[in-house]
């Protein structure tokens, strides 16, 4: 397994709306370890393909405490969707900004598994908001979009700083 490096908004390659993926070999496996290894080492609790430079349709996740209970979602629909809820996020693609987004509060998905297998699942709280937040990420789009352009316009000011400190 490898820790890959991760893009920072505002990177053009964040925009790109990601690719399906055909199948599950492999070499997806081997991505999918990548991507799980990288968002624990971050550490975070999602991590979509494309904020590691890879367009392709694939998310992992783990909301887990024990960091022990990884979600694959290949190619993920989100089928239907209830109620609204707003959460403090945060993304490893924006390191350090944290703003209140309201989502959907309950979603049923369609994915592929690391096993190459289609499953449905239905979740609510924390991980209906990081399943939501993850797909955003496999059409381009990012969590500061759902803010206000002064505050998003002030936070591309701060990453810039910041990209300027650290690297
Ligand atoms: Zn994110």
């Amino acid at each position: 397994m490898a820790i890959l490096p991760i893009l920072h908004f505002p990177d053009p390659r964040l925009r790109n709306p990601a690719l399906p993926v055909a199948r599950v070999d492999d070499e997806t496996r081997r991505l999918l370890d990548d991507m799980l290894e990288t968002m624990y080492a971050a550490p975070g609790i999602g991590l979509a393909a494309p904020q590691v430079n890879i367009s392709k349709r694939m998310i992992v996740i783990d909301i887990s405490e024990e960091r022990n209970t990884p979600y694959y979602f290949v190619n993920p629909e989100i089928l239907a969707r209830r109620g609204n809820e707003v959460f403090e996020e945060g993304c490893l693609s924006v390191p350090n900004i944290y703003e209140n987004v309201e989502r959907a509060a309950w979603v049923q998905v369609k994915a592929v598994g690391r096993d190459g297998q289609s499953y449905e699942l239905e979740a609510d709280g924390l991980l209906a908001v990081c399943i939501q937040h993850e797909i955003d990420h496999l059409e381009g789009k990012l969590f500061v979009d759902y803010l206000s352009e002064l505050k998003r316009g002030r936070i591309r000011k701060k990453m810039e700083k910041w990209r300027r400190h650290t690297l």
